[in-house]
Parts: structure tokens; C-alpha cells; sequence
């Protein structure tokens, strides 16, 4: 890997308190031990028993109907209100266990648990990618599926690499 020269990093998502990796993995560690998440939690009915969990602990699944959602992305969240929106067809997704739909859902209870808000920054230096709350919510949901060995590609998207 060669690092991202800081004159030229590109913010993906809002500028936030940086992170270093060491510090992300130890949060996965940590989410993963509260909320008891395991290989086995995204498989099959197991994914609605893992997502009422959140809820206990005050993260929540917002299904929205298909027909309803005009946002272009796979799902949505609002890291201050802990709430995370998904359409229908997402939402049965995570629950058939699909590896593109688990890492999308991990990466916005990433932003959740990274408490991302955006900050305002009087900063005269460029911006980081250790500051990127998008890099960081990728590398706590990469840091939770390789700690618990899940699947990274589907298998109908393996064929595509
Ligand atoms: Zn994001």
C-alpha cells in the first residue's frame, strides 16, 4: 500500500476527530464483544435477532418500502439519532446474508458508533484520510468482517472480479 499523499487526499464523507486504525480495530473489537456479534450473526433469521440487539442499545432500523425510497444510495443513516434507513429490498438482503449488504450495514453502524458529526474545522492543514468519516466508517466495517472471518464478496460477485 502506498500512502495517500496528504496534499491530495480527497474527502469522501465529513471531516471528523481522526482516528488511527489501531483505534478503529479496538472499537470493532469492542462492538462486536457488547452487541455479541459473531460469523454466524448474519445467517439466515439470526439477522433480525442481531438487528432488535441494536435496538436495545438504541440503534435503529428504519425499513423503509421500496416504492418509498428515492435516495440513491443502498441505505442511509443519522449518526446523532442513532438511526439507520434501509429499503425493503436491503433489508431482505442483510437478512439472506448477502456480504455487499452486511459490509454496508456495518459501515453505517460504523458511523454510529464513531459518533460522526461533522465538525467545524478552522484547520489550515489539507485534510487527512485518518479524518475522512467514510475511510473510517470502511475500515471499522472491513475491521469487524475480517475479525469475525465473514464472507467479502457474494458469490455472484466474485465472477465480476
Ligand atoms: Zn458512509
Amino acid at each position: 500500500m502506498t500512502p495517500e499523499d496528504p496534499q491530495n487526499y480527497c474527502m469522501r464523507g465529513h471531516r471528523v476527530h481522526a482516528l488511527a486504525p489501531n483505534e478503529i480495530k479496538e472499537v470493532a473489537q469492542r462492538v462486536c464483544e457488547i452487541m455479541k456479534i459473531k460469523k454466524t450473526s448474519f445467517k439466515g433469521k439470526r439477522s433480525e435477532q442481531l438487528i432488535s440487539r441494536f435496538e436495545q442499545y438504541g440503534i435503529h432500523v428504519d425499513v423503509i418500502a421500496d416504492e418509498e425510497w428515492i435516495d440513491a444510495t443502498r441505505a442511509t443513516v443519522d449518526p446523532q439519532k442513532a438511526m439507520i434507513y434501509v429499503p425493503e429490498k436491503f433489508y431482505s438482503d442483510l437478512c439472506r446474508g448477502r456480504a455487499e449488504a452486511i459490509r454496508i450495514f456495518l459501515h453505517e453502524i460504523g458511523h454510529i458508533v464513531l459518533g460522526h458529526r461533522p465538525l467545524l474545522h478552522f484547520a489550515v492543514e489539507n485534510p487527512r484520510e485518518a479524518e475522512d468519516s467514510e475511510w473510517q466508517a470502511d475500515y471499522l466495517a472491513d475491521s469487524i468482517i475480517d475479525l469475525l472471518g465473514l464472507p467479502k464478496f457474494d458469490k455472484q460477485m466474485e465472477l465480476k472480479f
